[in-house]
């Protein structure tokens, strides 16, 4: 149920969605936009959940258009970096505002400069991290510095492939049979 102001009462609601195509920041964007109709009266009804949906839409199209990293890939970076350092030293690391990160999880939309940075580290995980993290080696007292590079280091480790494995029949090769070699003296 969700409040109607034309029928003063509390009413269930009929979502609708439609494809829109919204000017934002000066591009042509096509989404996806919903509305609660009161089933009462028809009028549009307010509900902060769809308000959010339908800025977000217009966010994710902007993005896609000018090919800046999406909200959910955002993310995932955050989750995916979490053990290593807080939002406000994954800035550091990257070289960005103290609080740039964490406002790019809460829906911020990137520069391009850093949408590029979350890109690469889309690409090359912790490696890119790790290099980073030299890089701004100043921003940081040495005992944290070295925390973090350690659990970089672990994660780089764990990121790369397995050890190569000889893919041949040994059987075939006769090599599993113990050899003599003759040297002479
Ligand atoms: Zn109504």
């Amino acid at each position: 149920m969700e409040f109607c102001v034309y029928c003063l009462k509390n009413v269930d609601v009929t979502i609708e969605e439609k494809e829109e195509e919204i000017v934002w920041k000066g591009e042509k964007l096509t989404c996806i936009q919903k509305y609660a109709h009161c089933n009462e009266c028809g009028e549009l009804v307010h509900m902060g959940e769809l308000h959010d949906f339908n800025l977000f839409a217009i966010y994710d199209a902007y993005r896609a258009k000018k090919h800046l990293i999406s909200y959910s890939d955002v993310l995932v970076l955050a989750k995916t970096y979490k053990h290593v350092a807080s939002k406000r030293n994954l800035s550091k690391i990257l070289g960005m505002g103290p609080h740039t990160f964490e406002r790019y999880c809460d829906g911020y939309i990137p520069s391009k400069a850093f949408s590029d940075i979350l890109k690469e580290l889309q690409q090359k995980g912790a490696t890119y991290l790790l290099e980073k993290l030299k890089n701004h080696r100043d921003s940081f007292k040495s005992e944290e510095y070295v925390k973090i590079e350690k659990k970089l280091l672990d994660m780089v480790l764990s990121e790369q492939p397995p050890v190569l494995t000889l893919d041949v029949d040994f059987g075939e090769t006769g090599w599993d049979k113990p050899k003599k070699f003759a040297f002479a003296a």
